[in-house]
């Protein structure tokens, strides 16, 4: 069965490309059942895409396309494992070292008539370092100990990095899933 989008763009974009990424596949926050996928729009990649400074040559590339959804599944995984306080498996540690290490950096030193200068190569294609910059960013939450939850509410999966100070934040958007689930706390009790 086909489903329509609820749009083409989310409503909140996340702070690291991992979180990005993870929440392009979504359940229904009203607990259908039915699941949302934003990586097949040609919209929704662009400006994935054009957000953390990515530059492919073609977006609508078919291997770059699976790229992202395998890289997307794994790092739900990662993190799903990370906030709920359980260790990687060696072999999950394995895969996202390898993921990190796709495009190998290396630096250049040039010089030229504005003097010397720095830059930064890769290694590998565009997709490799975009794959590769995604999945370091989902390295880098863990090592920073960045409190990354997935929304209270059961039906909603968004991830999201909590950012307040007492780290209180429960709801992917407060207006999306907080009013809904006070709301039907609020009918249970109404129903004792
Ligand atoms: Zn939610």
């Amino acid at each position: 069965m086909v489903v329509d989008l609820p749009g083409p763009l989310p409503r909140d974009w996340g702070a690291a490309p991992c979180l990005d990424l993870i929440n392009s596949h979504w359940n229904d926050h009203l607990g259908s059942g039915e699941t949302y996928d934003r990586l097949p729009e040609p919209r929704f990649r662009r400006a994935f895409l054009k957000r953390w400074h990515y530059a492919v040559a073609d977006p609508d590339n078919v291997a770059g396309r699976a790229r992202l959804r395998s890289l997307r599944s794994f790092l739900r995984d990662v993190l799903e494992h990370y906030s709920s306080g359980r260790p990687l498996s060696p072999s999950m540690r394995k895969r996202l070292e390898s993921e990190v290490n796709r495009a190998a950096m290396a630096l250049r030193l040039s010089h030229g008539a504005a003097g010397y200068a720095l830059s930064v190569e890769h290694s590998g294609t565009a997709w490799d370092v975009v794959s590769a910059d995604i999945a370091t960013s989902a390295a880098r939450l863990m090592t920073e100990g960045a409190s990354v939850k997935v929304c209270a509410n059961p039906d909603c999966t968004w991830m999201f990095m909590d950012e307040t100070k007492p780290r209180t934040r429960r709801w992917c958007n407060v207006s999306v899933c907080g009013s809904l689930v006070n709301v039907r706390r609020h009918r249970a009790a109404r129903h004792d």
